[in-house]
């Protein structure tokens, strides 16, 4: 018996013989069995039997502990991302702010644009084009803590030529909004107290009894008076040119929305409202509503 295979497109016969037939039947038969056998078994099994035949039990609890090593090196190297981001945003909106200071003349003209002072941008999701090895990670978190060192020098000192600008000098909220010490490392990045991530704390924190008075910083508009979930009972005033002050996680709220307060005026006083582990004022100062390190200000 021979089969005869006809192919349009050629319009070329074939034969096979009947012991051919008999394999090509077998084969399309067989291979989606085999493949469907394949997929059914546990890859987990084999891959751990693999392991457990070719290796011995102290090299398989290294390879265990090595996962660990880079799991620990990648979520840095996240939070490394997340800071470069940050970064990123801030160093785009101060040489803006240079930049239009620099257009009002009071800049020698020699000097190099704002931009110019800043590395370039990066930033952005990680994407792995390969598995990284021990020693990538190692480099890639090196490579990125430099970045980071790096814009926080160059921001420092854009940072400095704004608060020379005598329009905000003479706005900025530099009184201390309460008679307690402040805890310096509470601004900035940090360990989250509740999930023990590490996050960006938008405010300094100012560790005070329930009931402490909480002064405006400066003269201004009360914008909000009210609850809210993380800041607990928070006060906004609002001090002109897009800048504001927040207090939050109050014990009682002393004024309302669209009251003029003045400088040194009680508006709250200190409790632990909302996200907070204890009695103590969460104080921000916000510019066209991104936080300033308050540090700065309080100096002045
Ligand atoms: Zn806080």
């Amino acid at each position: 018996m021979n089969i005869i295979l006809v192919s349009n497109k050629m319009a070329k016969a074939k034969s096979l013989s009947v012991f051919q037939a008999g394999m090509l039947v077998a084969a399309l038969v067989l291979v989606p069995v085999l493949l469907t056998l394949l997929f059914i078994t546990p890859k987990s099994n084999i891959k751990e039997q693999g392991m457990k035949a070719l290796l011995p039990p102290h090299l398989k609890s290294s390879i265990i502990s090595s996962q660990v090593h880079l799991d620990a090196y990648a979520k840095e190297l996240g939070e490394l991302q997340a800071r470069m981001m940050r970064l990123d945003a801030q160093s785009q909106r101060l040489a803006k702010l240079a930049g239009e200071k620099d257009k009002q003349g009071t800049a020698p003209s020699n000097q190099k644009p704002a931009d110019s002072l800043l590395p370039a941008n990066r930033g952005g999701p990680l994407i792995n084009a390969h598995p990284m090895t021990e020693t990538d990670l190692q480099a890639a978190i090196l490579e990125l803590t430099q970045a980071v060192d790096a814009r926080d020098d160059s921001l420092s000192g854009l940072e400095a030529k704004i608060l020379q600008q005598s329009v905000l000098k003479d706005m900025l909220p530099n009184s201390s909004p309460i008679n307690a010490a402040f805890n310096s490392s509470s601004y900035g990045w940090r360990i989250d107290p509740f999930n023990g991530n590490k996050a960006f704390h938008e405010g300094l924190d100012f560790t005070a009894n329930t009931g402490t008075p909480i002064r405006a910083a400066a003269d201004g508009i009360v914008s909000a008076a009210e609850r809210a979930s993380d800041y607990g009972n928070i006060v906004k005033i609002e001090h002109g040119s897009g800048l504001e002050t927040r207090y939050a996680h109050a014990s009682k709220l002393l004024v309302h929305v669209g009251e003029r307060v003045v400088k040194g005026q009680v508006v709250a006083e200190v409790g632990s409202t909302g996200r907070s582990t204890g009695p103590h004022l969460h104080y921000e100062i916000r510019l066209n509503g991104n936080a300033l390190d308050p540090r700065r200000y309080l100096k002045n």
